[in-house]
């Protein structure tokens, strides 16, 4: 909770994100792998985790070990999968943390085998980050014959685009999924978009839906058969209060300058805080719940730092 002394904060509605969640889980059929990867995108990894436990995902995402092994710390349980490639170096601290790997390898698949624990094999179809090539996958045949995945994934570079570059990977990643020795038990390939805009026939085909942007409140924009609702809201006090006349300008470089008398409100927020600079003369706040635009240059921080001492 803010005090009185906070000046500017981020409200997370948890209530929302659960919403998002649920209607993830009724359009897709399918069970959530939430991704709460870079700090659940900034809202708290574990505060975001713990609040999606009630959805009873089948596990979460992360980028990273350190992520996972926080999550670990925070008791959950669930199966933790890392989607970035992990160095052979990681493959310890993976295992002590009983993470996930998703591996597209014959070397990091042959070194993950005496963990003893699952991994999920990575397709490329044409993301070009991580993960086996759709082209190449004869070359770990032999190592995934000898050590199943759990699960086969693919991920969509532009399925918020009706470019056809989704149908394209979906038929690299079938002939993939055709040609494979062993059939692994979930096949998940939709983030947030591919569900958002594609979610009724997926259902058939994904074991798993794997949202991130949708579950923290962002649209993907048109086309989407289902939308979130808001989760975040950054806030800040009003510290100074002002009446400008023609001709008058706002904050550095003069770049604002009224065409009328006009009111002019200080927020206690910067970018120094997040509040980008790049928004200066185009970015809209709700005062009282009422539009204002962000008249002049966002300056670096307006908040200061308390700092107190004991005697
Ligand atoms: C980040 C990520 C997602 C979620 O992406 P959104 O567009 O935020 O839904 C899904 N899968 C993988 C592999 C990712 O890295």
């Amino acid at each position: 909770m803010h005090s009185l002394l906070t000046r500017a904060w981020v409200e997370v509605d948890l209530g929302a994100l659960l919403r998002n969640g649920a209607r993830v889980v009724e359009h897709t059929g399918a069970r959530l792998l939430p991704m709460v990867k870079a700090d659940a995108y900034g809202l708290g990894a574990t505060r975001v985790a713990c609040a999606l436990e009630e959805l009873d995902p089948w596990g979460f995402g992360v980028a990273t070990v350190t992520e996972g092994e926080e999550l670990r710390r925070a008791g959950i349980e669930r199966p933790i999968v890392v989607f970035t490639p992990l160095l052979i170096e990681e493959f310890d601290a993976a295992r002590r943390a009983r993470l996930t790997p998703t591996l597209g390898s014959a070397d990091a698949i042959a070194a993950w085998r005496h963990s003893g624990l699952p991994w999920h094999l990575a397709i490329d179809t044409g993301m070009n980050r991580a993960g086996v090539s759709w082209r190449d996958v004869g070359s770990i045949h032999t190592a995934i014959a000898s050590s199943p995945p759990q699960g086969v994934f693919t991920h969509f570079h532009s399925a918020q685009l009706n470019d056809g570059s989704r149908r394209t990977q979906e038929e690299r990643f079938a002939q993939v999924l055709a040609a494979l020795p062993v059939q692994p038990k979930m096949v998940h390939a939709e983030n947030s978009p591919a569900i958002a805009r594609h979610g009724r026939d997926a259902a058939r085909q994904w074991t798993v839906a794997r949202p991130g942007i949708f579950l923290y409140g962002v649209a993907s924009g048109e086309g989407e058969e289902i939308t979130p609702d808001p989760v975040v809201a950054l806030r800040a006090r009003v510290v100074d209060l002002r009446v400008i006349d023609v001709g008058d300008t706002v904050s550095y470089d003069a770049t604002y300058r009224a065409d009328s008398r006009r009111r002019i409100a200080t927020l206690a927020l910067g970018y120094a805080d997040g509040y980008r600079r790049a928004l200066s003369n185009i970015g809209i706040v709700l005062v009282r719940g009422k539009r204002a635009r962000v008249v002049g240059v966002v300056t670096l921080p307006f908040c200061r730092t308390i700092s107190t001492a004991s005697e």
